[in-house]
């Protein structure tokens, strides 16, 4: 791509050709033609009023539901992880949390206030800004059943406060106004007087039991569909161990597919297609990506 002008006040800052390896937990994909770290949402506003409005965007927080191909992101990468940092408590049930606050750090600190349910959060390896796109959730927990309302950033840098109402929510999946993008959340729990880190460390446990946890994944690729389990599903197509190069569907939970370390994202798409093929032929359902796919083939 043809990357016009940056204005001086940010080029020092801007990467050029970053590794979207480096950036995801699968630990696959191409460069990002740019790559930005804001200071902050008022830094990052200012960024995009002189982004140039041809160069799309892409916002990442952990990367662990992010696929990039191994061509990379032709524009600019806009990474919130290590930006957008608040976590802060409002009112007695309230928190006013930015988009790159880890979601684990959300469900220890809610612990720490005795405001729950949040211990479904801390094994979300993500931001709560990608809790927000994906309407992240776990053992009966999603993260838009808290969500009051949300900052949001224009293309164009401009700010707005939304009411979760304006979003349409459903089983991790939330649509609202395009070209849009979360800066922050105000959070409502309920008192739950006597937490304690138990319960996050008892789910935690049941993680590491029935998940590969500790390998190079996204968690699970494909979204369960109605009354039934994606997991079940892929197993019972004889696909745990099926491998592309570098991926296999995980052996311990066949809704993850691992990369082994050598896996290029044409791999991990390409076991993504070819399990979605087989289930189809064998049960005939189609299931469906959870995890986002994005950039140019190599
Ligand atoms: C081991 C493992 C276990 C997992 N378990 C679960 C689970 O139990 N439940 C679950 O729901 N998920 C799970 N996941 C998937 C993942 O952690 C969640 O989807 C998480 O919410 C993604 O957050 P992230 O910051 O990593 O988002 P990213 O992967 O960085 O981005 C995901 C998507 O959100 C968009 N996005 C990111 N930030 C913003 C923002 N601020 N504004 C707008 N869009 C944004 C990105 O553009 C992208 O489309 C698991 C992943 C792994 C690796």
């Amino acid at each position: 791509m043809q990357i016009p002008p940056i204005s001086p006040e940010f080029s020092s800052r801007v990467q050029h050709g970053v590794s979207m390896a480096k950036h995801t937990s699968w630990h696959a994909g191409g460069p990002a033609d740019l790559f930005f770290v804001p200071r902050n949402a008022g830094d990052l506003a200012g960024f995009l009023r002189q982004l140039p409005a041809a160069i799309p965007l892409l916002w990442v927080g952990l990367g662990s539901n992010l696929l990039v191909r191994d061509g990379g992101f032709r524009g600019a990468v806009i990474q919130t992880h290590g930006a957008l940092g608040v976590l802060e408590r409002i009112s007695a049930t309230r928190l006013h949390v930015e988009a790159g606050v880890p979601c684990a750090r959300i469900a220890r600190q809610c612990v720490k206030w005795s405001l729950g349910p949040a211990e479904f959060l801390a094994g979300i390896p993500g931001t709560l800004g990608g809790a927000l796109a994906m309407n992240a959730g776990a053992w009966g927990g999603e993260t838009w059943k808290h969500v009051v309302e949300v900052d949001v950033l224009d293309r164009r840098g401009l700010r707005r406060t939304r009411p979760a109402a304006e979003y349409t929510v459903g089983y991790r999946s939330v649509t609202g106004p395009v070209d849009e993008w979360f800066l922050a959340a105000r959070l409502e729990f309920e008192r739950q007087p006597g937490l304690n880190m138990d319960g996050i460390r008892e789910l935690l446990d049941r993680r590491k039991q029935t998940q590969p946890i500790g390998e190079w994944s996204c968690g699970s690729v494909f979204a369960n569909p109605p009354g039934n389990h994606a997991a079940r599903l892929i197993e019972t197509a004889g696909l745990k161990g099926f491998r592309i190069g570098g991926a296999s569907v995980s052996d311990k939970h066949a809704n993850f597919i691992i990369n082994h370390g050598t896996a290029t994202a044409a791999d991990i798409e390409g076991l993504i297609l070819h399990v979605q093929r087989t289930v189809e032929a064998t049960h005939h359902v189609v299931l469906r990506p959870e995890v986002c796919i994005v950039g140019e083939p190599a």
